[in-house]
């Protein structure tokens, strides 16, 4: 695995694979990874010829009293980590290589990005979309890989790429979960071990949502299951619990076609999101 940290040697890197008619599959994370991120980089191995992960911690989509400076790190298992998963480059470059002055140009998917993660995190999406668009244009992947765990992120890259034309494939994969349902997430190492008991109720929410839109319930009552099942773990205060369309992002009432149950909540300190998608 070579390990790249400006976006000229990056460049200069892949442009001979890209004129031989290789195909690239690029894998953004923030680092700290676990078997989330390795699954997406199980599936652009298998699907791809060169496998590109980047590593970036990425400010513009943390607010000021969010946990950008204490966002966890460990660069040396991650890259132990990525070179036995098969990655050929990874792309870690500091923040003044991606930044080197300020933006004075705008990537945002507005109608995506109220909603939801939105409420809370108002600037959020727009430095996913900005950080995403400017990873895509540096690495100019044919396929670029992304977890069903960040269902709304989902959406807003799908749109900015179906919007913008960008020649590439969207590869969805799968939430990978702890044996109790628990979504694997980097920010779970904040949970206490009492917090860590609790955390798996957002899946069992989740879980009753499902069973009521199966029982044939509408997007309120499905929602109010959700919230319900919350209301009984003291340790977790509910943020949101959502019953949407996954494209538009938009509430659903009549349940029908395919369906996202989101939610995001307070265990501890340490805000958690997860969600389902249903095929009703
Ligand atoms: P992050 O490092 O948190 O920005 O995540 C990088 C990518 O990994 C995103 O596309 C996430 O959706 C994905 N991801 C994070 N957690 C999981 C998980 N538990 N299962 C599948 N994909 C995940």
């Amino acid at each position: 695995m070579q390990v790249v940290t400006r976006i000229a040697e990056l460049r200069a890197q892949l442009e001979p694979f890209r004129r031989a008619g290789r195909t690239i599959g690029l894998v953004p994370t923030m680092g700290y990874l676990h078997q989330g991120h390795e699954a997406l980089v199980r599936a652009a191995r298998q699907e791809c010829d060169v496998v590109v992960v980047s590593i970036f911690v990425n400010p513009l989509q943390f607010a000021p009293n969010e946990d950008f400076e204490s966002y966890p790190r460990d660069s040396e298992r991650d890259r132990a980590i990525l070179s036995a998963a098969g990655t050929d480059f990874l792309f870690q470059p500091a923040v003044a290589e991606v930044y080197p002055r300020p933006l004075l140009t705008d990537v945002a998917v507005p109608e995506l990005s109220r909603t939801l993660e939105g409420r809370t995190r108002p600037t959020h999406f727009q430095g996913v979309a900005t950080v995403v668009l400017k990873l895509f244009h540096i690495v100019w992947p044919d396929k670029a890989y992304f977890g069903q765990k960040d269902g709304q992120q989902v959406a807003v890259v799908r749109r900015l790429c179906e919007d913008l034309d960008l020649p590439l494939e969207l590869r969805v994969v799968p939430t990978v979960r702890e044996q109790d349902g628990l979504a694997l997430s980097s920010r779970n190492v904040y949970l206490s071990s009492e917090e860590r008991r609790a955390a798996p109720s957002l899946h069992d929410a989740l879980l009753c949502g499902r069973e009521a839109a199966l029982a044939g319930k509408e997007g309120q009552a499905v929602q109010a299951a959700m919230e319900e099942r919350l209301r009984k773990e003291p340790r977790v205060r509910l943020d949101y619990a959502a019953v949407v369309d996954p494209d538009t992002m938009q509430p659903k009432s009549d349940l029908t076609g395919q369906v996202m149950l989101a939610l995001a909540a307070y265990v501890g300190r340490t805000r958690l999101i997860d969600n389902l998608v249903l095929d009703l």
